[in-house]
Order: C-alpha cells, then sequence, then structure tokens
C-alpha cells in the first residue's frame, strides 16, 4: 500500500480555493470519487435548481402536491452543492434557490398568508440546509486532510527508523569484523613468536643436537597450529552452506566415537548411545559429525585426568537432540557466556573457533546449541535439531 498521499491545497476560507487533491490515497480517492469533477457538479447543482424552479412556475397554482414536491426537490442540489463546495458552495445554492422560488411564491400564494408564510421559512430553511451541510463537509475534509498528514508523518517516521536501523546494523557488522581482526592478530601473534624464538636458538650452532631437535618440534607444533587455525577460521569466516540429505545419526555417532577413542589418550572411554529407533535427520551429514567431533574433542580434552565422554542421540517432543557430555574439569561460570564467542578459549594451543563453528552449522541447520554444567562433574553439550523428516521402517 503506498502511504505517501501528497496534498495539493486546502483551505476554509471563503472565496478561496476549496478543493482537496489526494493522490495516490485510497481513503481520499474513495471519499472524492462519488462526486463530478467541479465544473460538472456546478452544472448539475445550476441544472437541479433551475428545473425545480422552472417546474413551480410552469404548474398551475392549485396543484398543490407537486409544488410540494418541487419545493423539496431543492433540497437535492443544495446538499450536493454543500458537499461539493463546502459552506460556500452551501450558502449560494441555498440563496439561488430561495431567490428563484421567492417570485413565485409572492406571485402565486401572496392571498395566502398562511401557505405564504410556510413557503418563507422554507426558503430559509433551504439557507441553512445548505451552509450546515457545507460545514459538516468542511470539518470531514479537514480530518481527511489531517490523517493524510498523520499517515505521512508515520511514513517518514517510519523511513528514519529504518535509516537509523541499517546505520545500527552496519556499525555492529563492523563493529564484529574489528573484533574478529583483533582476535586473529593475537591469535597469529603468539605462534609467530614462538617460532621466531625457537629459530633464534636454532641459529646459535653451539646448541647440543637434542636440544635443536626439541626446538624444531615446537616450530613444527606451532606451525601446525597455524594451520589449524586458519582452517577453522575459513569454515567460520566462510561457511559453505550445508547440502541437504538424509542423516542417520546412528552411523554418524558411532563413526565420530570410533574416530575420537582411537585418538584418545588412555584413561579415557568413549560411549556411544542411540535411541531406536531415531527419525530420520536432513541436513548435511558431514557438517553435523564435524559438530560432533568439535564438542567430542572439547570433552576429551576437558579430562586429563581421564572419564567418560559420553555421545547420545534422542527423540523429544518431535525433536532430535544429540548429547554430548564429559566428567571433566566443567566451565568457569565467568566463561560460560563467552565459550561461543570467536577466538575465545583457556588452552594453550587452542584457536578458539570449534564452538564458534559448531554454533554456526547449527544455526544453519534451523536448530540451537546449548551448554549445562552436569551435578558433580563435568560438562553436558546439547544440540537440537527440527529437522525430523521421516520415521525409519
Ligand atoms: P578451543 O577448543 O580451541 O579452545 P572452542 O571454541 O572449541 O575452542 O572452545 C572454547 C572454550 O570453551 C575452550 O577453550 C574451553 O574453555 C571451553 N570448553 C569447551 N568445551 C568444553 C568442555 N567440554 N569442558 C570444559 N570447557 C569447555
Amino acid at each position: 500500500m503506498n502511504l505517501n498521499p501528497r496534498v495539493e491545497s486546502f483551505s476554509l476560507l471563503p472565496g478561496s480555493q476549496t478543493t482537496l487533491t489526494a493522490h495516490n490515497d485510497p481513503a481520499g480517492a474513495e471519499g472524492l470519487s462519488v462526486l463530478a469533477p467541479r465544473w460538472k457538479g456546478a452544472t448539475l447543482v445550476a441544472l437541479g435548481i433551475g428545473l425545480t424552479s422552472a417546474g413551480h412556475y410552469l404548474t398551475p397554482p392549485e396543484q398543490r402536491l407537486w409544488h410540494g414536491i418541487f419545493q423539496h426537490l431543492y433540497y437535492l442540489p443544495v446538499v450536493y452543492a454543500g458537499v461539493a463546495f463546502g459552506w460556500v458552495g452551501g450558502l449560494i445554492a441555498g440563496g439561488v434557490s430561495a431567490l428563484l422560488y421567492l417570485p413565485h411564491i409572492l406571485m402565486a400564494w401572496s392571498g395566502e398568508r398562511h401557505y405564504a408564510v410556510e413557503q418563507y421559512v422554507e426558503i430559509l430553511i433551504f439557507v441553512a440546509v445548505g451552509l450546515v451541510t457545507g460545514i459538516l463537509s468542511d470539518l470531514e475534509r479537514k480530518r481527511r486532510l489531517e490523517l493524510l498528514q498523520t499517515a505521512e508523518k508515520l511514513r517518514t517516521a517510519n523511513a528514519e527508523l529504518q535509516n537509523t536501523f541499517e546505520h545500527v546494523k552496519r556499525a555492529d557488522r563492523l563493529s564484529a569484523v574489528g573484533q574478529l581482526a583483533a582476535g586473529l592478530v593475537h591469535e597469529i601473534r603468539n605462534p609467530i613468536a614462538s617460532i621466531d624464538g625457537a629459530a633464534e636458538v636454532m641459529q646459535a650452532a653451539a646448541e647440543p643436537e637434542e636440544f635443536r631437535v626439541e626446538t624444531m618440534e615446537i616450530i613444527r607444533k606451532e606451525c601446525g597450529r597455524l594451520n589449524r587455525l586458519l582452517t577453522n577460521l575459513l569454515d567460520f569466516a566462510r561457511p559453505r552452506n550445508p547440502e541437504w540429505g538424509p542423516v542417520k545419526l546412528e552411523r554418524l555417532l558411532a563413526s565420530v566415537g570410533e574416530l575420537v577413542k582411537h585418538s584418545a589418550p588412555s584413561g579415557i572411554q568413549v560411549a556411544v548411545e542411540c535411541a531406536h529407533p531415531l527419525p530420520e535427520l536432513s541436513g548435511d551429514e558431514e557438517q553435523l559429525a564435524q559438530v560432533v567431533l568439535n564438542l567430542a574433542i572439547n570433552a576429551i580434552q576437558a579430562m586429563p585426568e581421564g572419564g567418560e565422554v559420553r555421545l547420545e542421540a534422542i527423540e523429544s517432543s518431535g525433536r532430535i537432540e544429540i548429547i554430548v557430555r564429559d566428567e571433566g574439569t566443567g566451565i568457569a561460570p565467568e566463561h560460560l557466556e563467552r565459550i561461543f564467542d570467536p577466538f575465545f578459549t583457556t588452552k594453550d594451543t587452542g584457536t578458539g573457533l570449534g564452538l564458534s563453528v559448531a554454533h554456526q552449522i547449527v544455526r544453519q541447520h534451523g536448530g540451537s546449541i546449548s551448554v549445562e554444567l552436569n551435578p558433580v562433574a563435568g560438562t553436558t553439550f546439547r544440540v537440537v535439531l527440527s529437522r525430523a523428516v521421516s520415521q525409519p521402517a
């Protein structure tokens, strides 16, 4: 709907333009379209008054019934003039009707005093009706104009609000980019400093062979960390859209379980449990496996003393929950709010992007990811997905 009416002119002053013109405005058009254009309207009023007067003058005085009808017919052009042209139009139409009818009263009914007085009163009523109709019509026009102006003001306010919102969004994006860059610089600087230090040590040829091997290891470790950081960063900054397809959760959990079981230090058990039957899920299997893997790796890293990681999938009120539970160190309350932020890490070699990537993937799947601390020890991550498409046979 176009809320952009253009009001050209309006005035209540006598003698001045009394036209309300509203473009592109359904309400305004509705109000005026029932009336003919100004010149046509004026012709209609003149014709109405002229024909009614002619009726009086051409009908013999004794045909009272016809005179009664003609007399009341004057109201039609008078009311029309009031509605179409305001109080000035109504007054003129009422006055002209009265002036044209007056000689007929004098000529035809001067002998009938009582009837003639009634007619004089009636012509005064013509003028009053024209005036009152015109005033009411002017008030209505004024009210409509105010409505149009209010609509225009609302439209402007709405456009300004939209503008401000866009500014805020842009500022927000810029601030996010700034934060990302700051985090990245911080993350890259540390390994570079280590590599630089190690290279310096190696330059001192006097160092024993064993020391040089250790230094090389540091360099390789830091390079590996930079590599991981950049891979994760790419995942985070340029997430690819999910390639939708059926996801067999049972298979997905089993393969992630196997993977982490083999790479986990001794003292860590990995348990996989899947409700059966589980509705088939629609999603990107590879991406969802990455989510579970990131959560499982974190769980293992949180248990330096050993313990159990449980990967579970259950159905709950039509939605599928993937749960990763550990018996690790848990998360400090002051960190809970920040763990999904990019680059937030409490680990020496962490990138702080694992949970951000997981969060992004889950969001793209229309799901949610949450964390809670276990009553005794460790943490539980819960991924809730609602894209269950069909029950397995
Ligand atoms: P990274 O593992 O590289 O640090 P993540 O984004 O995966 O990055 O994790 C961010 C932080 O969240 C971790 O450094 C850690 O402090 C905390 N965290 C994540 N998972 C767990 C967990 N299972 N137990 C304890 N802390 C966790």
